[in-house]
């Protein structure tokens, strides 16, 4: 009002705008003006129809992969994508900045994982295949998805998805990358399995290195530590000029202490070669001399079938010495069998013994 009054008194000192009235303005407030605020915001609410429409474009842009703002390369394939949906669900993204192109050239980065990978994360109702899981968890590692891994350890877990089989495969598919926790993981699944692993090309393919750590994992599951004794022997044969210098390593997984003084001595007159070898015989002689006075090393996962003879004890009989001719025969029956072998075999509980031998035991008394 002040500057208004100074305005005025200026203006007639200057002589202009005489004739004009001296109203004072007032402001909106002033002359009662009340805002209405509840009928401006219902007003903009009901424009919801047209934020579904939006957020559907945008979702089927996205899901379609359709107007994308940059090009992954993987392996030579180009894959089109969101770097918003990068970077909303990856950690490797989060850097990026307004990319066009991005080469991805990490050995554990596959076209197929990383396509995976991007399908989950515009992809409501996402089917993985088993084939495939490996390759996605080393992509979702790489990129660091904190949400997929998690996705994926869960399912790792999951024993209707994983089998004793599958375990398997899955170990020797992470192989190439060591990937050392999803490894053990795996290798405490294949239990049950161990023998038809055994059984099998790959396994006699592996380094000994990865033959040691299978060997020595206390889940595989045998009747008896001979049954680990002649795996490690049947990986040593299978190429035995080039392997017998990691006769010592293989050999000393193997928990000679858990054989009797009888097993022992029978093995050792069976291979000579192997068992000629210095560092071999000591592990041999330890088991055999140190007696009662060593602690006694962690048991495996015992199990049986009644249909094989060396399950049964030696009372029994039913029972048949094991040695290398009959470990053979033994992989023969389980080829034939095929993967179903391992249901076969049952968890032996502490105590206890198959009828048969347990009336031969009493007959023995
Ligand atoms: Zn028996």
């Amino acid at each position: 009002m002040n500057q208004d009054n100074e305005s005025i008194e200026e203006s007639e000192s200057e002589g202009e705008c005489i004739d004009s009235t001296p109203i004072p303005a007032c402001s909106l407030r002033e002359m009662g003006f009340q805002e209405g605020t509840e009928d401006f915001i219902q007003h903009l609410c009901s424009e919801n129809e047209y934020k579904a429409h939006i957020i559907h474009q945008m979702n089927r842009l996205i899901t379609h992969q359709q107007n994308t703002d940059v090009d992954v390369y993987v392996r030579g394939h180009k894959i089109l994508c969101h770097l918003i949906v990068l970077k909303t669900c990856t950690e490797f993204a989060k850097d990026l900045h307004f990319p066009t192109g991005v080469i991805i050239a990490h050995k554990d980065v596959t076209y197929t994982g990383f396509k995976l990978a991007y399908e989950w994360m515009i992809n409501e109702n996402y089917k993985l295949q088993r084939k495939d899981i490996v390759e996605l968890y080393l992509a979702a590692e790489y990129l660091k998805m904190p949400q997929l891994l998690d996705h994926l350890w869960s399912l790792f877990h999951e024993e209707k998805f994983v089998t004793d089989a599958i375990a398997f495969q899955i170990y020797l598919e992470c192989l190439p990358h060591r990937k050392s926790k999803l490894q053990n993981l795996m290798l405490g699944r294949v239990q049950r399995f161990f023998l038809m692993a055994v059984a099998t090309e790959e396994y006699l393919r592996l380094d000994h290195a990865d033959v040691s750590e299978i060997l020595d994992h206390s889940n595989m599951c045998v009747n008896s530590e001979l049954e680990i004794y002649y795996s490690a022997v049947r990986w040593l044969h299978h190429d035995w000029p080039e392997r017998k210098q990691h006769a010592p390593s293989i050999m000393a997984v193997v928990r000679f202490h858990l054989m009797t003084n009888q097993c022992i001595s029978s093995i050792r007159a069976e291979l000579q070669e192997l068992h000629s070898i210095p560092a071999v015989q000591t592990l041999i002689d330890e088991a055999l001399y140190a007696g009662n006075t060593q602690q006694k090393p962690t048991r495996r996962e015992w199990v049986y079938n009644m249909r094989i003879p060396h399950h049964h004890n030696c009372a029994c009989p039913q029972w048949r010495c094991l040695d290398l001719t009959t470990f053979d025969k033994y992989l023969e029956l389980i080829i034939v069998t095929g993967p179903s072998y391992s249901k076969s075999l049952k968890y032996l509980t502490s105590g206890w013994t198959m009828p048969c031998c347990q009336s031969a035991l009493l007959l023995r008394k």
